[in-house]
């Protein structure tokens, strides 16, 4: 009888379908094939080699098999889990494990050129002479190396070869990858560091699941700290990963593992091309990546032999995927941690309040640095009432913040505003008829970028130029711009201090490893004067002569009232105000604000984090809400209007009804129109451990949703638009 086995492709299904292994093939779990599907052949994962229900007259044949090492049992049940947790096939889940097919493919075997062992008779000019020159140390080169090195053209070499004098060989090309060196020295730890980096490294040692939350104010060493539980794993032959919000700007973490460890570590993130992505996946598989710092997707890599986890800046919302797969990179790491039985260190300088939680109910450790390094202050704090500054209209930078500037810029030293708005203007109006510039696929206005001299919808990227007429009542000239983006600040900035060199930094104008490299650059070289930017700037960078922050406005993120805007703008907010003053020069912060008394912005004010965190978590207790409680986004979208309609009428009456489950909702989407479909939400909040999941699950099975309509389930939502 035939050999069974279940495959699951890495479409979005959610369960694999049995094949008959051919007698020429022997399998095991894990192992990647490709398989007939329809009139397709597609890539799959033995998933299981016991199928229970086999009708044979319909079965098809394995066709090939992958010569690589076959998918962990970690990953395959870490796939499992992902899947079942946040209510997605587990195919989908598995795309994301198998993110370069490329990467199943045997690397291109390197073509080199070396001196026949039996030379023949040749003419002998003085090229060909140079050629042979440098290839007497006995060490195979490409062709582009030789022609390089000999200084000659394609033809001699093709000359050579015809002429028996040199041959061609297949070398597999080198190690991408150098092993960081472990036994390199890092700097001598403080006391406080040094008690926290050997609990790390034991539990590194001890190889089963603990989960720990490392906070420390800016500059305290959290860096150092982990980079020793690191150290500890590579002793030890593991491997490390290290998730980053911003990989593609983290230059200087980038430089600092480099200076400790000799070589860069591999990297893992949206800005690598296929050819880059291939190997550093070959590379993690067979194990020869030993650190691999990335963006979140970087925690589905296939580790054969993964030591411990760190989530760096662990509080960052970033760590959420709201496109395609809906997920939390930071909790899934946790579930990682736990299936693979090693540690995981959560890093913070504003730990969230889910992993506070967590180290309340003594799930997690906590281990805390109270120093910063070399005895570096933190930065004096001034919070400026806008109520009583008298600002020009169309102007947004109070007396005391340009005092402050003038002063730094005095002494030489650097600045930096921060405003979380891209472009010029957030809105753009008609003065005549009042009409307002808004995205015709997406519910938001445009947002002016002058310097592109475009309006763009920052949901969907459509882009338009700026009219010159009104479109509604075709009055000329009449559209302005309200409100204050980073341009516009940087216009402001020009117009007091012309001889100031600044630069906007945003995802517009900072959009890659080079770009964030260059900026590092100037930075240090004192070329840059003040820097202007979104929150990309309150992540890690360390420049020594920054001493001022300014933030333009403290109240923006305070706005949307969803329910983490007052603790992610407190994160905010603290994390840019550690930008300054980081070395010997002292540094200060001025805080812009109309809402002086707001909590946040008090908190801030006189650095009293944890009766801010109490006066949060008493709220949040109350309401039933994260991390006390449970929710559960479900948004239904369509193109068709009225098929949302449908759905929502029907979801609504076959909903849970259970005293454990509070549905809100149906109601419109804040973004009740995006990238051309109609958004309705539900909202489901419940307590903990109620298997919201399975209830969903039920729910949405017995719901007539029609085709055209999709239903997307974001368990533990961090965007209510
Ligand atoms: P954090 O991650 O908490 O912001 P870092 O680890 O980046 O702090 O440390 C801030 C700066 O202080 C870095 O330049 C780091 O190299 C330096 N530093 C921290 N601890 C030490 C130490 N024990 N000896 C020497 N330099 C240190
Ligand atoms: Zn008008
Ligand atoms: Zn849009």
């Amino acid at each position: 009888m035939d050999c069974h086995v279940t495959v699951l492709p890495p479409l979005p299904f959610g369960k694999g379908y049995t094949y008959c292994v051919p007698s020429n093939l022997r399998l095991v779990v894990g192992d990647f094939v490709t398989i007939p599907l329809g009139a397709q052949e597609v890539l799959g994962v033995v998933w299981n080699t016991k199928p229970d229900k086999v009708q044979p007259e319909k079965l098809r044949y394995i066709k090939t098999k992958f010569d690589v090492s076959p998918l962990p049992e970690v990953s395959r049940r870490f796939i499992e889990w992902v899947s079942n947790y946040n209510m997605v096939p587990k195919g989908a889940v598995l795309k994301m494990v198998i993110s370069v097919p490329a990467a199943l493919m045997p690397p291109k075997p390197l073509t080199v050129y070396s001196i026949s062992k039996k030379l023949p008779v040749f003419r002998i000019t003085s090229p060909r002479e140079r050629v042979l020159g440098i290839l007497e140390d006995d060490a195979p080169r490409t062709l582009k190396n030789i022609m390089r090195e000999a200084g000659v053209g394609h033809s001699v070499i093709r000359g050579l070869l015809k002429a028996g004098v040199l041959v061609k060989l297949e070398h597999t090309p080198p190690p991408a990858f150098k092993n960081p060196d472990w036994r390199a020295k890092g700097p001598v730890l403080s006391e406080e560091q040094a008690t926290i980096a050997s609990e790390l490294c034991d539990q590194v040692e001890r190889a089963t699941f603990a989960a720990t939350v490392l906070e420390g104010v800016p500059g305290s060493g959290k860096t150092e700290v982990y980079l020793e539980s690191i150290c500890r794993a590579l002793k030890y032959g593991k491997q490390a990963l290290v998730l980053l919000p911003e990989i593609a700007l983290s230059a200087q973490w980038l430089q600092r593992f480099e200076d400790r460890f000799g070589c860069a570590p591999a990297l893992w993130h949206s800005d690598l091309t296929v050819v880059q992505r291939s190997t550093a996946w070959r590379a993690i598989a067979s194990g020869e990546a030993k650190v691999i710092v990335g963006a979140r997707s970087a925690l589905f890599l296939p580790f054969t032999n993964l030591g411990v986890i760190i989530i760096d800046e662990e509080h960052d919302s970033s760590f959420k995927q709201e496109e395609g797969v809906i997920y939390n990179a930071r909790d899934m790491a946790v579930v990682r941690a736990n299936i693979g039985k090693i540690p995981i260190v959560l890093v913070s300088a504003t730990p969230s309040l889910e992993s506070i939680f967590n180290v309340r109910r003594g799930q997690y450790n906590h281990f805390k640095l109270t120093h910063r390094h070399a005895g570096a202050l933190m930065p004096k704090v001034s919070v400026i009432d806008m109520r009583n500054e008298e600002v020009k209209s169309g102007n947004w930078l109070s007396p005391p913040l340009l005092d402050s500037l003038r002063q730094t810029f005095e002494l030489e030293e650097q600045a930096m505003l921060y405003l979380n708005r891209r472009g010029y203007a957030p809105l753009t109006l008609c003065r005549t008829c009042g009409f307002r510039l808004q995205c015709s696929h997406c519910s938001t206005w445009l947002v002016e970028h002058r310097l592109l001299g475009r309006l763009q919808c920052h949901h969907c990227g459509y882009s338009a130029r700026i009219p010159r007429e009104c479109p509604e009542c075709g009055s000329e000239d009449s559209l302005t711009a309200c409100g204050p983006g980073v341009e516009r600040i940087a216009e402001e900035v020009a117009g007091i201090f012309p001889d100031v060199s600044s630069r906007v930094i945003t995802s517009d104008t900072v959009n890659g490893p080079t770009q964030a490299a260059n900026l590092v650059c100037q930075m240090e070289a004192r070329e840059i004067d003040l820097l202007i930017g979104t929150q990309m700037i309150s992540k890690g960078y360390h420049f020594p002569y920054l001493t001022l922050v300014g933030v333009v406005d403290a109240d923006l993120g305070l706005a949307g009232g969803d329910l983490r805007a007052s603790e992610r703008t407190y994160q905010l907010l603290y994390q840019v105000s550690g930008r300054a003053g980081r070395a010997a020069r002292p540094g200060r912060v001025i805080i812009q604000t109309y809402m002086p008394d707001h909590p946040v912005i008090q908190a801030i004010g006189i650095g009293d984090r944890e009766q801010f965190l109490s006066a949060e978590a008493f709220d949040r207790e109350a309401g039933g809400m994260p991390p006390f409680g449970q929710l559960v986004g479900i948004i239904v979208s369509s193109k068709d209007e009225e098929a949302v309609e449908r759905a929502v009428r029907s979801l609504n009456r076959f909903a849970p009804r259970d005293d454990n489950i509070k549905i809100l909702g149906p109601a419109e989407a804040p973004l009740k129109l995006l990238r051309g479909r109609h958004r309705r939400r539900f909202l489901l909040k419940s307590g903990k451990n109620q298997n919201l999941q399975r209830k969903i699950r039920y729910w949405l099975s017995v719901a007539q949703v029609p085709r055209n309509v999709r239903v997307n389930v974001d368990i533990d939502p961090y965007s209510f638009l």
